[in-house]
């Protein structure tokens, strides 16, 4: 950790190729690295970057780079997890945004704090995953949120959040919304209910389940599924430059849905509870021919027609031709519009 006494970690027009998954080139005006609030309290009283535009960098896998950045690019590097307190119901554990996301739920489990094997490989950095409220696998962050700790850029002044103010939903909370932009996140605590509940309700894990005989999976089973379920349809972003999923999977209304199940009967959908219905992303793209295309340098993925692929020195501008391309076609046969996922700057 960083003191008062040494100067901030600056650098100035540097590549932003090694800070992205995809692997896309772009230089950032100013990076500088906080590992502390105090170090985002440097940065804000700064007379060069406190007044000058700022982008919140984790581990870049949810962000596409098209162009240079002319702002200071903050690049979290907050470090630290402890157990805060074991409840009679919860164990409430907290970590640095710094802290590698997978690293830390596989960590937990080793300690013995289950809950979030759900979640295990997401790529990317602890005080990201508020961000877009990441999940997979039946489980969201909101479900094993407790509180954050954020410092804000433009006062300075430290606040700690609870999940009614982070707002979540869908891939989606007060920080990509009202607060964007507007705040680094510095840690986040997470309530692992006890006793530990297995999510099993997923496709995937039920075929698990079915084909190893395990009917009852203890956490770290399930963490070993999802980490072979995703290393089996996922591209590794150290081989292959990728942002994982590249739209969401767009939510309709019943008579939308009735609509389209009425044209293609095979459509992949799952029913929501408030009456509406997730449609399937891939599904919807793979039904207009992109599995495995190819435009320019940028792809989408052989095995799963929602990943789109840096296939070799694309650049930002490539992979966003392709995407509006993609959405073209998806609007043009279902009449839906796809909406991206990653932040594309
Ligand atoms: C192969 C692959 C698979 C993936 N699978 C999933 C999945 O299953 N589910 C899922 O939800 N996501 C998934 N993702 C997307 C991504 O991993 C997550 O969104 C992750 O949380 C992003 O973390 P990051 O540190 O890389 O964030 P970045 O890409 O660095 O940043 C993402 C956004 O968060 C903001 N941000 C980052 N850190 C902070 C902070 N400390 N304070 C404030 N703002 C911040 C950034 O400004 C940016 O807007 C996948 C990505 C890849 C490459």
């Amino acid at each position: 950790m960083s003191n008062l006494s040494t100067p901030l970690n600056i650098q100035r027009r540097a590549s932003l190729r090694e800070h992205n998954t995809f692997g896309l080139p772009a230089l950032a005006d100013i990076l500088v690295r906080v590992a502390s609030d105090a170090d985002v309290r440097r940065v804000v009283d700064h007379p060069e970057l406190g007044i000058a535009p700022k982008f919140v960098l984790g581990g870049g896998s949810n962000v596409v780079f098209t162009r240079d950045l002319m702002a200071v690019v903050v690049k979290v590097e907050v470090m630290g997890r402890r157990l805060v307190r074991e409840q009679a119901d919860a164990w409430i554990v907290e970590a640095g945004a710094g802290e590698n996301w997978h690293d830390l739920v596989a960590w937990t489990l080793d300690q013995g704090w289950p809950g979030m094997e759900n979640l295990a490989l997401i790529p990317g950095l602890v005080g990201a995953s508020p961000v877009q409220n990441i999940g997979a696998y039946g489980v969201e962050l909101k479900d094993r949120f407790d509180s954050l700790d954020a410092v804000d850029l433009v006062t300075g002044r430290s606040v700690t959040l609870g999940a009614d103010e982070c707002r979540f939903g869908y891939r989606d909370s007060v920080f990509k919304q009202a607060l964007a932009g507007k705040s680094v996140i510095t840690r986040v605590r997470f309530r692992l209910p006890r006793p530990w509940q297995p999510v099993l309700g997923y496709l995937e894990i039920e075929r698990k389940m079915h084909d190893t005989g395990v009917t009852a999976p203890d956490a770290r089973t399930v963490f070993d599924w999802i980490c072979a379920i995703r290393r089996a349809k996922l591209p590794d972003p150290a081989v292959i430059g990728n942002a994982g999923s590249f739209f969401k999977n767009p939510v309709v209304s019943p008579e939308q849905c009735r609509d389209i199940i009425g044209r293609d009967p095979e459509i992949v959908h799952y029913a929501l509870a408030d009456g509406s219905t997730k449609l399937a992303a891939g599904w919807l793209i793979d039904a207009c021919g992109w599995k495995g295309k190819t435009v320019g340098r940028a792809g989408v993925y052989e095995k799963q027609a929602l990943v789109l692929v840096n296939r070799g020195g694309a650049s930002g501008a490539e992979v966003v031709t392709l995407a509006r391309a993609i959405q073209e076609s998806v609007y043009g046969r279902f009449g839906i519009r796809l909406e991206p996922e990653p932040i594309i700057l």
